[in-house]
């Protein structure tokens, strides 16, 4: 009877709550009732350090807590050995015995088993000798299993708690991302889900362009050794590696690879998975650690139900990046477009409105084309716009915007630039168009310019156009290849 009692209070500590040291000291509470024990300890079996670790106590002081011991030390070391209880009913007489208190005259201690490994050891001792005859033992060896189970419980909950925790950021990173039309938003906003979500500290990505790879973003702590837009060295270790084999990697210790390529300075370990869309390789996210060793073994198949997401939303907004530049192309000449210059113009002249700057336009018009195309053809009328085009491309700053206007008229924006510059410029292009020689023209090609300036000749994208226009009517009626600045005042623009 006493038996099945003891059996059944252990088992009803196991199913009374999650918390694994609340369900140790219940167990052992009842195993020192029961079999009226002076001392008890469950200790655990730390699989790195091999030690034994205890984990709960009943009847040492409060300081044993942090007590370790070697796996094959003491009697517990030897029940771990052995994988079955190991007995000394008069320790005195053991030279395995470790004492660790003076009462105690005889011990016992029994592996706790998951499967056919130990994970700890139940000890029991006793301030009798010979406190344990042999049906104490085998009920004991069968409470232990209590433990046991408790130990299992409390691995898989913790393991169930993360694999939900990393579901639900799963899902919160879907939803998110996939939404995210804008490219560059998109990839800032990956690298910061993930690095907060999985709780990392450093989080970046790399994507494939004209075959080399370009950190596209990256979040966290660390320092980084590469500035974003920059490209890593041809055949990186390990992404190259990643990109070619199509497999997620996990660096343990990257500090042993002298060949590994470091991108943040303290990394220490890290796992990169390729982000694969229709079998096409588009880049890799990389999980950065500054610790060795600093990933768990099922993070890898966690991160790869992301990466697939990512790879979907971010092939989704290259395509749209894509159109979206397309719809800003002109066909014929590969520069810009109207539409983009009146979007652009808008921008500009807010920027200059609030950093107190100057923006100029200049639309230029090539001159007698009309009659070009009725001598040469309308093939070499296109040839000449496409070569006008690519002069003024070459020509102008990165931060200059060319666009084609309409037939043969172009409109630039010049940022940060005051009229004497602007008619500086546009100067420049008329003689250098003047000069060209244009393949199949064999006479000269010239252009005419009208320059106006924010905010001395208009406020607005209709107002400074006007007045660029009004230059550049008084450049044609004033005999053509030349440049004018508008003669409209802003004050009449705002009238007009
Ligand atoms: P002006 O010096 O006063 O500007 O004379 P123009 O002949 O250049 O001006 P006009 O506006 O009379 O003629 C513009 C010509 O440009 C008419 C049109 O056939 C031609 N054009 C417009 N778009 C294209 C194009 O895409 N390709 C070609 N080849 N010609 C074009
Ligand atoms: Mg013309
Ligand atoms: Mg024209």
């Amino acid at each position: 009877m006493q038996k099945i009692a003891v059996l059944y209070d252990a088992g009803q500590a196991v199913l009374s709550t999650f918390d694994l040291d609340e369900v140790l000291q219940r167990i052992l509470g009842i195993a020192r009732d029961y079999f009226r024990l002076q001392n008890a300890a469950i200790l655990l079996l730390d699989a790195e350090t091999q030690q034994l670790c205890v984990r709960s106590q009943i009847g040492w002081d409060p300081g044993t807590a942090n007590v370790r011991l070697g796996c094959h030390d003491g009697i517990t070391g030897a029940s771990v050995v052995k994988k079955r209880p190991v007995y000394a009913p008069d320790v005195s007489k053991d030279t395995r015995y470790i004492s660790s208190a003076h009462s105690t005259r005889s011990e016992l201690a029994i592996p706790l088993m998951l499967g056919d490994q130990v994970v700890g050891v139940l000890d029991c001792q006793s301030d009798r000798l010979d406190h344990f005859d042999r049906e104490t033992i085998d009920l004991l060896t069968l409470f232990s299993t209590q433990a046991s189970i408790a130990l299992q419980n409390a691995r898989l909950y913790s393991l169930e708690r993360q694999r939900a925790r990393q579901l639900q950021a799963i899902n919160k990173i879907a939803q998110q991302s996939t939404a995210v039309m804008d490219l560059e938003d998109l990839l800032e906003r990956v690298c910061s889900l993930v690095q907060h979500e999985f709780q990392v500290p450093h989080v970046s990505l790399c994507l494939r362009e004209d075959g080399e790879l370009v950190l596209r973003a990256h979040a966290g702590t660390l320092t980084a050794r590469l500035a974003v837009g920059g490209r890593l060295p041809p055949d990186s270790q390990p992404w190259s590696q990643i990109l070619a084999s199509g497999s997620t990697l996990l660096e343990k210790d990257i500090r042993a690879n002298p060949n590994a390529f470091q991108l943040f300075s303290e990394c220490a370990s890290r796992i990169s998975i390729p982000l694969i869309s229709f079998g096409q390789s588009l880049g890799v996210l990389t999980l950065h650690s500054a610790q060795p060793d600093g990933f768990r073994d099922h993070d890898p198949e966690a991160l790869e139900s992301v990466a697939d997401i990512f790879a979907s939303s971010i092939q989704n907004a290259q395509y749209v990046e894509r159109i979206r530049h397309l719809s800003y192309l002109d066909g014929l000449t590969g520069i810009f477009n109207r539409r983009f210059f009146e979007m652009r113009i808008t921008e500009e002249i807010e920027r200059a409105r609030r950093s107190g700057s100057g923006v100029a336009l200049v639309i230029t018009d090539i001159d007698q084309f009309k009659s070009l195309n009725d001598e040469f053809g309308h093939l070499l009328g296109d040839e000449v716009l496409r070569q006008v085009s690519s002069l003024f491309h070459q020509q102008l700053r990165k931060i200059d915007v060319v666009c084609r206007y309409g037939g043969e008229e172009f409109a630039i924006l010049l940022s940060n630039t005051n009229a004497q510059h602007a008619l500086g410029v546009a100067e420049k292009l008329l003689r250098l168009v003047e000069g060209w020689n244009f393949p199949g023209v064999p006479r000269t090609v010239t252009i005419s310019a009208g320059v106006a300036v924010f905010p001395e000749h208009g406020t607005s994208r209709d107002e400074l156009v006007r007045a660029a226009d009004v230059g550049l009517y008084a450049a044609k009626q004033s005999g053509r290849n030349r440049v004018c600045l508008t003669t409209v005042t802003r004050a009449a623009s705002a009238r007009a």
